[in-house]
């Protein structure tokens, strides 16, 4: 049976910290399915559907990887899409402090899925999706920290 991981997150936008991650875990798993979480009450800075591609692009010579979007509980997705694991990064205390939690609700909602974690690679531990939203939103590049180019200009929420 295809071993099949769901690495969930908002991606907003998609860094080289979650790169990482996906790419560590294609040696564990058949496949990785990186689910957007879409969430009608908080607004992107990113729009979905520009993420959505960025994404794509860069893993468009990896067949083993699928984008898709969702608005759902993430156990019930993991379920749909016939995930046993669910895919996460941990970079600190506070990551696990919150993770804890999730991983448990999922167990609760699916018994058969396990959450696995991976500690983030050193070099990009500093890297998060709000600290880059903040170094864009005033001006400074930050293609560095993220695994596409970003095309200007960008539309997106101030
Ligand atoms: P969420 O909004 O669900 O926390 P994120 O898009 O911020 O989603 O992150 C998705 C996952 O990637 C989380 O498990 C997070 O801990 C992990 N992650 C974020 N940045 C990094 C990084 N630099 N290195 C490793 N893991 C990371």
């Amino acid at each position: 049976m295809k071993r099949i991981a769901l690495f969930p997150g908002s991606f907003d936008p998609f860094t080289k910290g979650h790169e990482d991650i996906v790419l560590r875990g294609l040696r564990l798993f058949d496949e990785v399915v990186i689910g957007i979480g879409r969430n009608t009450r908080k607004e992107r800075y990113f729009p979905l559907e520009q993420m959505t591609q960025l994404i794509q692009s860069a893993f468009r010579h990896q067949s083993a990887v699928r984008i898709i979007t969702y608005e759902d509980l993430t156990a019930n997705v993991a379920r749909a899409i016939n995930a046993k694991f669910i895919l996460r990064g941990l970079r600190n205390t506070t990551d696990f402090e919150y993770e804890n939690g999730i991983s448990q609700v999922n167990r609760y909602i699916y018994e058969d899925l396990d959450t696995v974690f991976l500690i983030t690679s050193p070099q990009l531990a500093p890297i998060s999706s709000s600290i880059i939203r903040d170094l864009h939103r005033y001006g400074q590049q930050v293609d560095e920290f993220l695994p596409y180019t970003l095309q200007e200009p960008v539309s997106r929420a101030k």
